[in-house]
């Protein structure tokens, strides 16, 4: 049989996170969507859903529910108590041509959800650009 060896093993007894970060598949956003995350948690520590399109993907249900599924996962049994959205400009799930305003107003839409649906308190949301994630107010 043969394996993939870690660089460095896994810590199987931290299994606590309070932060839970959806962000896109998008290749290109994969370090900026790293940076931004671990600026917020202060580090590694986070759990993390990949869904393309993110806050449309939940709006519209193209993800079959699965984001709203992960953050409730996450609470029971990591304990989150923050949610933040990472949208991007040039996004395949908007067409990749979209304005701001689309993503401003599916990012809100997407946090209503997130809270009348989980027992989340704070939904916090960004739109990545080439150089920096403007925050959204939700
Ligand atoms: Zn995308």
């Amino acid at each position: 049989m043969s394996k993939f060896e870690y660089s460095q093993p896994v810590n199987l007894d931290d299994n606590h996170s309070k932060i839970f970060v959806a962000d896109c598949l998008d290749k290109r956003f994969r370090a900026a969507f790293d940076e931004v995350a671990e600026q917020i948690a202060g580090g590694k520590n986070y759990d993390r859903a990949g869904t393309a399109g993110v806050s449309k993907a939940i709006v519209e249900g193209s993800d079959g529910g699965d984001t709203i599924r992960n953050i409730e996962v996450g609470i029971e049994k990591h304990g989150i108590e923050e949610v933040h959205l990472f949208d991007h400009i040039q996004c395949g799930l908007y067409g990749g041509e979209e304005e701001p305003e689309e993503h401003f107003e599916m990012l809100r839409r997407a946090g209503g959800i997130i809270l009348a649906n989980t027992p989340i308190l704070r939904v916090h949301a960004y739109l990545f650009h080439g150089t920096h994630a403007e925050v959204v107010e939700i």
